[in-house]
């Protein structure tokens, strides 16, 4: 197959880091992105690499700083010689009724769950169309399809991410590029089990019935979706048997928003 090249944001952990793998094991290079301890980072980025025989990078480029999101494309750019492959991951939560929400968390929750999209889309879709191939998947969420309380800015950027993904759907169709979002239910990542504690004291119920009732009373299949199956499911949208598929919003949530 051709090797391919890739930008994961927020793959130093959860979703992302388990898209960054499947990718690399599909014969991508990868450049790893996100936050966290630089030796376990260096672990990662080292054993994916050996592990999968592709060039594995990672910038700690901050995605609320436009310089430094077209930093990390020039450095992808010059290091494998194109992005073929732009996955936008990196997100942030946070819980709390919307009059009590803190400004600055609105605003970091819209520049990294959504605007940093724009600006690696932004950065890297004219040399896809160039080329005439190109892969771009959203990871939204199921709160991109629907709200729950408490979510304000998550659920605004979630729901904002799949306009970004049907627009430039359309505007990069006849060029072999295609955008997808993906929406994924609830998945046990640190991004989630931050959010438990929140979550029981928002509803005023316990953190056991915060994962019984919130969590898993969402998902009828009552499993979390795996970093896994999300990972297999960017492999395929990131195929050439995927070149039809444009401008959806899949969602892998054990039926959450067939209900
Ligand atoms: P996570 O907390 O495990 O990982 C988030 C990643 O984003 C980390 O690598 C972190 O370092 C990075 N990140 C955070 N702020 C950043 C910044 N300013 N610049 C660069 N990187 C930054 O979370 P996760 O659950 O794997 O979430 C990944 C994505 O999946 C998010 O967009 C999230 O909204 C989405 N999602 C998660 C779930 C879930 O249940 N976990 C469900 C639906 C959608």
């Amino acid at each position: 197959m051709t090797m391919r090249s890739a930008i994961v944001t927020g793959s130093t952990s959860g979703i992302g880091e388990g898209v960054a793998k499947a990718l690399a094991a599909a014969g991508n290079n990868v450049m790893l992105n996100g936050f966290g301890d630089a030796d376990e980072i260096e672990t990662l980025r080292a054993g994916i690499a050996a592990e999968h025989n592709v060039k594995v990078l990672y910038s700690g480029a901050d995605m609320t700083r436009p310089q430094e999101i077209a930093d990390m494309v020039a450095e992808a750019e010059q290091a494998f010689g194109a992005v073929d492959i732009v996955v936008n991951n990196a997100g942030i939560q946070h819980v709390e009724p919307i009059e009590d929400f803190p400004v600055e968390k609105w605003d970091a929750i819209l520049a990294i769950n959504l605007s940093s999209a724009f600006h690696t889309i932004h950065g890297t879709l004219a040399k896809m169309k160039e080329r005439g191939w190109g892969r771009i998947v959203n990871i939204a969420s199921a709160h991109g399809l629907v709200a729950s309380p408490f979510k304000s800015a998550y659920v605004a950027a979630k729901h904002g991410i799949l306009g970004l993904t049907k627009t430039v759907a359309l505007e990069a169709a006849e060029h072999g590029v295609t955008v997808n979002a993906v929406c994924p239910g609830y998945v046990l990542t640190p991004l989630v089990e931050k959010q438990i504690p929140d979550t029981a004291k928002a509803r005023g119920i316990s953190e056991d019935e915060v994962i019984r009732d919130v969590l898993l009373g969402a998902q009828p299949t009552k499993e979390f979706v795996t970093t896994e199956q999300l990972g297999a499911l960017c492999v395929f949208l990131c195929s050439d048997a995927a070149a039809s598929i444009t401008g959806t919003a899949l969602p892998v949530d054990g039926g959450w928003t067939a209900q």
